[in-house]
């Protein structure tokens, strides 16, 4: 194995729990290559663990222990198998999740969502990319599955010299295959669309929604239909409202697949959707926002929050007392307490007082380290109109 030397202060960073050894704090890489396991030692030539290293990416280093042990196929099986048994006991009702959510399951760099029979990976660094044959071998031992697809066209491989690209690993991978979750019916489209047109990571909050929801609801950003559709059976009827037509199409395969018949999908800008409805002067008493992250850099933060607050701000006013709103964001960047202060100023704006009924985050097989803050995307307030 290499050894890696890195700076006092990417040891400090290890020590304060974060896995990740950024480029300009590396004193010293020895012969390391791209995607290989190497030792890190510190300043002073002390053992920090292994790590993955990166030869292109700004971070170099991510850390797989703290321990100085071999990365081999029993390594991988124990922190797979550990991952698993998690799912074990956080997913219900589902055989749709994620197996693998990267440095939540102390594994960086390694995303596996499983849709059935199916599953779906995604190399995101060198050192994953290196080990795929060794980590498909693994979730054929431990999950038995009919076909194992990478979708390793994302654009942060491009950080990391990756090709951009599908590939069928292992069995075979059907255009499509049909999923449960929640007693629902829905289609996964594996080869195309983002996530697959299944959102793993409001599992829980599709629930949450429906416990909550009544009379006429609004799904703004409906995709292929999750809300909605979860809502349907609370509700008197469900609008759903996407720009995609390519998602629409899911989501009326969805509707169709669980003989839902109170629910209509609209292809439509939720914004100025939105505002036409208050001109019209409409109301509903349940209004779903689940949008794009809108911004995925830190820099954009500020214009993140303005349309944060725009959409929030049209959704309220279509909300008379009683009225259930339910507000979600999955940006990094925005906290939870950043999204409840534009919904507060929203509010305030619209004239309404709102009572927070439920404070929620990403599904539990979406794993959170505390140390580790990028492992928290999604949030979502449930919220009544007073
Ligand atoms: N709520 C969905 C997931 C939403 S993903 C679910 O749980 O299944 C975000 C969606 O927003 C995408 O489907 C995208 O097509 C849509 N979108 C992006 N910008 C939009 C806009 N301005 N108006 C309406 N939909 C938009």
């Amino acid at each position: 194995m290499n050894t890696v030397t890195v700076s006092r202060k990417a040891e400090d960073r290890l020590e304060s729990g974060h896995p990740w050894i950024y480029l300009s704090d590396v004193t010293g890489r020895g012969q390391a290559s791209a995607g290989e396991v190497v030792r890190v030692a510190g300043p002073k030539g002390r053992c920090l663990g292994v790590a993955h290293y990166s030869a292109s990416s700004q971070i170099t280093l991510r850390m797989l222990s703290r321990q100085d042990e071999a990365v081999d196929r029993v390594f991988y099986l124990r922190r797979l198998q550990a991952a698993l048994d998690h799912r074990r006991r956080v997913v219900h009702e589902s055989d749709a999740c994620r197996l693998v959510h990267a440095e939540g399951d102390l594994l960086p760099g390694l995303i596996v969502d499983r849709y059935g029979g199916y599953l779906v990976v995604q190399f995101l660094d060198q050192g994953m990319d290196a080990a795929k044959d060794v980590l498909v071998d693994c979730l054929r031992e431990l999950v038995e599955p009919q076909g194992i697809l990478a979708r390793n066209d994302v654009q942060v491989r491009k950080l990391e010299s990756l090709p951009q690209e599908s590939c069928v690993l292992a069995g075979e991978i059907p255009e499509w295959a049909a999923v449960h979750m929640n007693g629902l019916t829905l289609r996964a489209d594996l080869l195309h669309g983002q996530k697959a047109g299944v959102y793993l990571d409001q599992r829980e909050n599709y629930l949450a929604a429906a416990r909550w929801a009544r009379g006429r609801a609004l799904d703004c950003f409906t995709s292929s239909g999750g809300f909605a559709l979860h809502m349907a059976t609370r509700c008197e009827s469900v609008e759903g409202v996407d720009t995609s037509s390519q998602a629409l199409r899911a989501a009326e395969a969805n509707r169709t697949a669980n003989a839902v018949a109170n629910v209509t999908f609209r292809e439509a800008n939720a914004f100025d959707y939105l505002g036409g409805l208050a001109a019209a002067r409409r109301q509903f008493d349940t209004v779903v926002l689940d949008p794009p992250a809108f911004t995925k850099s830190r820099s954009n933060l500020d214009a993140a929050l303005r349309g944060y607050k725009e959409i929030n701000y049209k959704a309220l006013k279509l909300l008379g007392p009683g009225g259930v709103l339910v507000t979600c964001s999955c940006s990094h960047h925005v906290s939870e307490g950043a999204l409840a202060g534009v919904l507060a100023e929203a509010a305030l704006d619209a004239g309404r007082t709102l009572r927070v009924l439920e404070r929620r985050s990403q599904a539990q097989d979406h794993p959170i380290l505390l140390t580790v803050p990028e492992t928290l995307y999604l949030k979502c307030l449930i919220c009544e109109v007073l």
